[in-house]
């Protein structure tokens, strides 16, 4: 049992002490080993004997209130009211009773859930919200996420790819998606800056605040019209002057679209955690099903799913084979959009909070 008190907070969510599971408050510490007994079962085994167990399945993205009462539901009927989300979307019932896992699958397929996403499998693939809820998103992230799960869906129940497969969507660079390190990245792109629109800028926006806001100094006064002009060659196309005022909207039906970047991971096992890096630089963003990026992508896993050794990352398997060779065999083309980042990435990339100018 921890020795550590649940502490009371005032706000925020309370200790997490008091949400474990009797199960895992007894053997606290105490656990030996886990092994995955199929795909989206894992066992956990203590040091007094006890045995534990986790039935994984894949969560909708964006889950009604219906559906969350559901899940509850069968986190009541089979793991004594214990369950939890995971940050790569997966719902997680803890189960202390081993009689009651083949119920809780039977019932998880009949509510349209896949169990999986454990070991050598793809995991589920994680999204920010993008149009949904965001104003700098320059593509769909459920959209895509929807569709290029679709076309790999078999890999999420199935345990025999290479190594673990994690695939990120993120609606626009400021990465909410998390897509600088997994193995198969898809980033929203803006490819032109704001337009101004003097009228709006000038009547509702506070233009100390905006010029201050933007990261890379690109928004300067433009005291004739009130206003403010943005210098194209420093913005990033960040969106961050839209958060702050309705005059500068950064989307555009013909220029936003979606870039590919491969062979990032954040674990240390075997090499050091990496970074993703740009594969396409740009595919139209082209809903309701986004084919040329579900293209690239199957693409991509079924060159790394032919030629990778036994779990070797998509990185890993790309270090190995040379980036030459992977856009060679990928067919995926090799242009001058590519190079600041295989050429120039030490000097100009910046890894840290300093912005370069
Ligand atoms: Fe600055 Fe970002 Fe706005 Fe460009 S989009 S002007 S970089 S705040």
């Amino acid at each position: 049992m921890s020795t550590q008190q649940p502490i009371k907070l005032d706000f925020g969510v309370v200790h997490y002490d008091l949400m474990l599971p009797p199960i895992i408050k007894r053997n606290y510490g105490k656990w030996k080993y886990h092994e995955i007994i199929k795909p989206g079962i894992l066992k956990h085994v203590s040091e007094t004997g006890e045995e534990f167990y986790t039935v994984r399945a894949g969560a909708p993205k964006f889950a009604s209130v219906d559906t969350v009462r559901k899940l509850c539901d069968l986190a009541d009927k089979y793991c004594d009211g214990y369950l939890r989300f995971t940050s790569r979307h997966n719902i997680e019932f803890l189960i202390s009773k081993k009689e009651n896992i083949d119920g809780l699958i039977a019932d998880l397929k009949k509510m349209g859930l896949p169990v999986g996403g454990t070991g050598n499998s793809m995991a589920s693939i994680i999204q920010c919200t993008a149009w949904m809820h965001c104003h700098t998103a320059a593509t769909d992230a459920a959209g895509i996420g929807k569709s290029v799960y679709d076309g790999l869906f078999e890999y999420f129940q199935r345990m025999d790819l290479p190594a673990k497969l994690k695939i990120a969507i993120s609606g626009c660079l400021n990465m909410c998606g998390a897509v600088h390190c997994s193995d198969i990245a898809i980033l929203g792109v803006h490819r032109v800056p704001p337009k101004v629109i003097d009228e709006i800028v000038s009547k509702a926006c506070e233009i100390p605040s905006l010029i201050a806001v933007c990261p890379t100094y690109a928004i300067k006064p433009n005291p004739k019209a009130k206003s403010i002009t943005i210098d194209p060659d420093k913005c990033m196309y960040c969106g961050i002057c839209y958060g702050m005022c309705p005059g500068v909207p950064l989307a555009d039906p013909k220029n936003d679209g979606v870039s590919i970047w491969v062979g990032g991971k954040v674990s240390s096992t075997r090499s050091g955690p990496m970074f993703s890096r740009l594969v396409v630089p740009y595919l139209p963003n082209n809903p309701p099903r986004w084919p040329e990026v579900v293209d690239v992508v199957k693409k991509i896993v079924n060159v790394w799913v032919d030629g990778a050794k036994k779990d070797e990352r998509m990185g890993e398997w790309i270090e190995r084979i040379g980036w030459g060779r992977f856009f060679k065999i990928t067919g995926i083309p090799f242009t001058d959009k590519h190079i600041d980042d295989y050429v120039f990435a030490i000097p100009s990339m910046s890894t840290g909070a300093q912005v370069r100018l």
